[in-house]
């Protein structure tokens, strides 16, 4: 029987990650099979028993588990823990989880943006899930200082509590203030909304990143307009998806092909 992975999540019909670890696997040779399920939004714990209990080696998970499969977790990696969040799920004689999100957005910044990040001043607006996964990495990248905006100020102040020299704001409080990197980790997008940031924000040259992707975001539309460089989260997808290929299959696939193919469509 092939090795067997999936995506979790509700919903998940949308879902680019079975191409994607389709594209990998062909790429390195690796014979598996990655399928997707739909967990019912109280049925988290169960589906995973069940896709374990089948011989299944690990999971994607994406909204709204990743909070509960760090619970799920007997061991979860040390970037895993600092957020409080897994996305990858490891299943061997127990169960171990990481998260890639934050190495995968810095990889498609760093690498495939070409953006240097050390010394640079960010804003990561939100503080779900997406932002939890981030906020570690882009300090290990050597911001010189990250602020967290969000529309529930209480998220973004017990969020950015967690991590030394990390400030919280309002999206009002950042009036006056600049940034050379302004990564939206809100599902604002999604509904075709986005939070209204003070013109300030973005500094001339800056780049706007959002980590919703396949669209053009109210946001990334603004940031254009306003002149800033503009950039969808396809790339941090792709670049989080290698991780967890890595971490299950000792190998990590090359990136910039399948990134060039998804976006051809
Ligand atoms: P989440 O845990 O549900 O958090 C949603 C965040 O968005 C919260 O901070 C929420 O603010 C904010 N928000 C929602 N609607 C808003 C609006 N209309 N105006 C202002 N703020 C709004 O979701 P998540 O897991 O963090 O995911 C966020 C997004 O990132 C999703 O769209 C997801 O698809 C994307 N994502 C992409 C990647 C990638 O690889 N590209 C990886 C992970 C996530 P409140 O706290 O005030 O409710």
């Amino acid at each position: 029987m092939r090795d067997r992975y999936a995506i979790i999540g509700n919903p998940v019909a949308h879902s680019k990650s079975p191409r994607i670890h389709a594209e990998f696997a062909r790429a390195t040779g690796q014979d598996l099979e990655y399928g997707r399920i739909e967990a019912p939004l109280d049925g988290f714990e169960r589906a995973v028993d069940e896709f374990r209990s089948q011989g299944g080696k690990g999971l994607n998970v994406t909204l709204p588990f990743k909070r509960a499969a760090f619970r799920y977790c007997d061991r979860v990696s040390g970037r895993a823990r600092a957020a409080e969040v897994v996305n990858t799920l490891v299943f061997g004689d127990d169960v171990f989880g990481d998260t890639t999100d934050g190495v995968g957005l810095v990889t498609d910044l760093t690498r495939n943006l070409e953006v240097v990040l050390s010394a640079k001043q960010v804003l990561l607006m939100g503080a779900g899930g997406a932002a939890q996964g981030v906020v570690q990495a882009l300090l290990d990248a050597g911001v010189a200082h990250l602020a967290i905006a969000n529309r529930t100020l209480s998220r973004a102040e017990a969020l950015a509590a967690r991590f030394p020299g990390v400030t919280s704001w309002s999206y009002d409080g950042l009036g006056g203030r600049e940034f050379d990197v302004v990564v939206n980790a809100t599902s604002a997008g999604l509904a075709n909304d986005a939070p209204v940031l003070p013109a300030s924000v973005l500094k001339p040259g800056a780049l706007a990143y959002d980590m919703v992707y396949g669209r053009d975001t109210p946001f990334l539309a603004a940031a254009r307009a306003a002149g800033a460089q503009a950039c969808d989260g396809l790339g941090m997808l792709v670049e989080q998806a290698a991780e967890a290929f890595l971490l299950w299959r000792g190998v990590r696939p090359e990136t910039s092909g399948v990134l060039e193919r998804l976006r051809a469509g």
